[in-house]
């Protein structure tokens, strides 16, 4: 097929039929080009001829788990910065949680409403075009960040993020010194009052902190509120 690449295209993986066609209708409404795959065989077919936009990912698929498809394409450097949204079930809070450690960039959970969807894959979108909506600082002691390449670097050391953890990390940069609640990152980061748990926060904080290495300690738990990230040129 031809691309028009002025046009947006996003690679909808769902078996369930209906659900597939309702999608492709109303994401060409809203203006954006589609590629439908009804199983993960499909789709990684498409993935092999071209490079989409944006993919969004059903995680119950007859043929493989999505959580594989999100696996293989933020493995391999052609495809790692395609941002990924996935459909889950209620019910499948395992697999969301697998999906975001594997890269995904977001979740609706089913049944959604189609508008909902649009203007989330709208958000992750301007997030990956690296428009920031905060005139972010970049750096905090050692930790510097790079928002146009989504880079991040303890001193020399480049840290190997994830989209979410990279995102997490530039909502602490923001907002150094200040505590951030774990509802409020949930809604802030994740970009919605979840029916996540907020140990999904601390699942993450934790494996950013680890990354963080010898920085590690200016990300610091608030007990019973949250986390900060300290400064250290605050210091007295
Ligand atoms: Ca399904």
């Amino acid at each position: 097929m031809v691309y028009n690449r002025s046009v947006t295209t996003v690679l909808i993986v769902e078996d369930e039929r209906d659900l597939l066609s309702l999608l492709d209708f109303n994401l060409r409404q809203a203006g954006f080009q589609t590629l439908l795959a009804g199983s993960g065989a499909e789709a990684l077919a498409h993935l092999a001829r071209a490079v989409p936009d944006l993919v969004v990912l059903d995680l119950m698929l007859p043929d493989m788990p999505g959580t594989e498809i999100c696996r293989r394409l933020k493995a391999s450097d052609r495809t790692r910065r395609v941002p990924v949204v996935m459909l889950t079930a209620k019910g499948e809070e395992v697999d969301r949680v697998v999906g975001f450690e594997l890269g995904a960039d977001d979740y609706v959970v089913k049944p959604f409403s189609v508008r909902e969807l649009v203007l989330r894959l709208q958000a992750v979108l301007r997030r990956a075009s690296g428009a920031t909506d905060e005139a972010a600082p970049t750096q905090v002691g050692p930790i510097r960040l790079d928002l146009a390449s989504h880079r991040a670097w303890v001193g020399a050391e480049e840290l190997p993020l994830t989209p979410l953890e990279f995102r997490l990390l530039q909502t602490f940069l923001t907002r150094a010194g200040r505590v951030q609640s774990r509802e409020q990152l949930l809604s802030d980061v994740w970009e919605m009052s979840p029916d996540l748990e907020t140990r999904t926060v601390d699942t993450h904080v934790k494996r950013l902190r680890e990354k963080l290495g010898p920085a590690r300690d200016l990300l610091e738990t608030v007990r019973g509120i949250g986390y900060r990230l300290v400064d250290p040129s605050d210091a007295r």
